[in-house]
């Protein structure tokens, strides 16, 4: 955000195209949904109620939320953003991770489809992997 108040392109702050202000919408409503679902879990797990449907969603969600930011990010840069000069695209390179370390995505998307199913819907137990 620091970056498109400073950068100007057609006589215009990256940051006063409506285009741009869109996505910082989206960026921050999508941070603060992540933030809700993770500390809902984190929440029922303290409270030691079942909590492995909400903890799925919240590692999917933010998982996936933090390499799109990421990658919005450097959109922002534009060509300044794919280079190493700024921090931007190690941001994106690292976030990749989520998707795939302790539990991809795809089994994320498993484990909550189970949940709403039932077991007798999947063949298998809930909340198993
Ligand atoms: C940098 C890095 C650090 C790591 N550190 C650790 C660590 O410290 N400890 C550790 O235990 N592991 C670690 N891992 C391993 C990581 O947990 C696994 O890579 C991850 O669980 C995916 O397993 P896999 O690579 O065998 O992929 P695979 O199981 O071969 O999966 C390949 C693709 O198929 C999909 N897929 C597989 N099964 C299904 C299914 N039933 N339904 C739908 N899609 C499916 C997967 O989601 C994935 O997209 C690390 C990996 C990396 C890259």
């Amino acid at each position: 955000m620091e970056y498109t108040r400073e950068r100007v392109q057609f006589n215009t702050r990256i940051c006063d195209f409506q285009g741009v202000r869109f996505d910082f919408a989206d960026w921050w409503t999508r941070i603060e949904a992540g933030k809700h679902l993770t500390y809902h879990a984190a929440m029922l797990r303290q409270a030691g109620k079942p909590h492995s449907k909400e903890a799925a969603m919240a590692k999917l969600y933010c998982s996936e939320l933090a390499a799109w930011a990421t990658t919005k990010a450097v959109q922002f840069h534009g060509g300044y953003g794919y280079t190493s000069e700024y921090p931007v695209e190690r941001l994106m390179r690292d976030s990749k991770i989520g998707e795939i370390g302790e539990g991809t995505s795809e089994i994320q998307r498993t484990v909550i489809a189970r949940h709403l199913l039932g077991p007798e819907m999947t063949g298998g137990e809930v909340g198993a992997t």
